[in-house]
């Protein structure tokens, strides 16, 4: 029987594991943790964890059952293809197949390594040093309104923290959406009791404040950066295999990498969209999920069709529920559907007349509907697509 061993042990690794079991793998099956909890979900981090809703985010994987030989607070320091070995500090891990699924780490502010009283969200831990932050309703600045900054910002919010939010650009998730489509939410901010600064630049974080470049201090019981994540791919320097500008693992469209029998999944890896026709890097818990099922049908040599999935993802941040599918570029034109000031409201982007990316605001049917007209590229009527009354379907 062959031998797969798995690094990471998040979403993507845990799924990997599932997904081989139930597509008839039967060789041996190792998965490699760096974290020393059982794996989990990270979403619920920023949400009901943070707020102590929620004890534990622990994955419902049974892995004894799955017959996977799980080994946790172990990290590979690197790979050797042509040996197919990997290294860890126990010493070598010998590979048939390797699955790369070592997801990514936030970012740090520069110069604030070893402050006291500045966090990242991404760990289990890191949410667990953030709990009594909030439990103390200390006063918090968050630095970057990205997804991550807001949905801190509204549990820190729901807890009676008083809350800033400090963003460099001219408006919330500047990376992740058009100016139009987040103008909206730079409003949500506010209704929740929280302040929003944008063009506001971090100079320095000194004990107790946050030193902005223009020289203002905002005082600051804990700071929480949510400044974007980089794949977590450092380890596999030197061996050979392929990397793109953002670090990540350039996989094919089965998810294979450059080096023979080795793939990556999930939050660490790019693969080509025959869909969009570019490369993705996708850092949502769906390709978590989906990536997985690709890789597994691959190894046990069931001829998948290649990895080309419409990206979705969810926030919950100010009370909404925020859904997007697809993926739009520049170009695209954009449609509205109802009233961006109200509480539920959508975008969708045409390409050709055809949708290819729909942005959901508390309409959770605009979404569903939306991505089934996604995948099948249907063409679409930009006339009636503007009426929200009418359901999002073929003209
Ligand atoms: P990860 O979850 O990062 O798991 C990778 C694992 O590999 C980690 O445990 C890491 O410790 C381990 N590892 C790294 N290097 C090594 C090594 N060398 N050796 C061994 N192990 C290693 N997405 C959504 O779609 N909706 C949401 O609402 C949402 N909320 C989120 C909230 C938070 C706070 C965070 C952090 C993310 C959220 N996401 C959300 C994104 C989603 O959680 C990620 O896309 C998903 O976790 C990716 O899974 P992954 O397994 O690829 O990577």
């Amino acid at each position: 029987a062959r031998r797969a061993v798995v690094v990471g042990a998040g979403m993507a690794g845990a799924q990997t594991a599932v997904a081989l079991r139930e597509q008839g793998f039967t060789g041996e099956l190792t998965v490699l943790g760096a974290e020393p909890h059982q794996p989990y979900d990270r979403p619920p981090l920023s949400k009901a964890v943070l707020l102590g809703k929620a004890e534990s985010a622990a994955l419902d994987v049974d892995f004894a059952a799955l017959g996977v030989d799980l080994r946790l607070g172990r990290e590979a320091s690197g790979v050797r293809p042509a040996d197919h070995e990997l290294d860890t500090a126990d010493g070598p891990v010998p590979y048939d197949v390797l699955v790369v699924a070592t997801g990514a780490e936030a970012i740090r502010l520069p110069g604030t390594e070893g402050v006291p009283g500045v966090h990242l969200l991404r760990t289990l831990d890191d949410a667990e040093r953030l709990r009594p932050v909030l439990a103390e309703q200390r006063d918090v600045v968050v630095v970057g309104a990205g997804w991550i900054g807001a949905e801190f910002a509204t549990a820190a919010r729901e807890a009676g923290c008083a809350v800033t939010v400090v963003e460099a650009a001219d408006r919330p998730l500047a990376g992740a959406l058009p100016a139009e489509a987040a103008a909206p939410m730079a409003a949500w901010y506010a209704d929740s009791g929280a302040e929003l600064r944008t063009h506001a630049r971090v100079a320095r974080v000194e004990p107790g404040a946050v030193v902005l470049d223009d020289g203002t201090r905002v005082p600051a019981g804990a700071v929480v950066v949510g400044i974007g994540a980089r794949p977590a791919t450092g380890w596999l320097a030197g061996s050979g295999i392929g990397l793109g500008v953002h670090g990540e693992v350039l996989a094919d469209e089965f998810l294979r990498t450059s080096a023979p029998d080795v793939y990556a999944v999930g939050d660490c890896a790019s693969f080509p969209s025959r869909r969009y026709g570019e490369r993705l890097l996708v850092h949502h818990w769906d390709n978590a999920l989906q990536g997985p099922r690709t890789v597994a049908a691959d190894v046990v040599g069931a001829a998948p069709a290649p990895y080309d999935p419409v990206p979705y993802f969810w926030s919950e941040q100010f009370g909404r529920f925020v859904q997007y599918a697809g993926h739009h570029g520049a170009a695209d034109a954009t449609v509205w559907r109802g009233d961006p000031a109200g509480p539920a409201w959508s975008v969708c982007w045409l390409r050709e007349n055809r949708l290819v990316a729909v942005l959901a605001v508390g309409r959770p049917r605009d979404l569903a509907q939306g991505r089934k007209l996604i995948e099948s590229a249907t063409p679409m009527n930009p006339a009636t697509l503007a009426d929200p009354s009418r359901p999002l379907k073929k003209a």
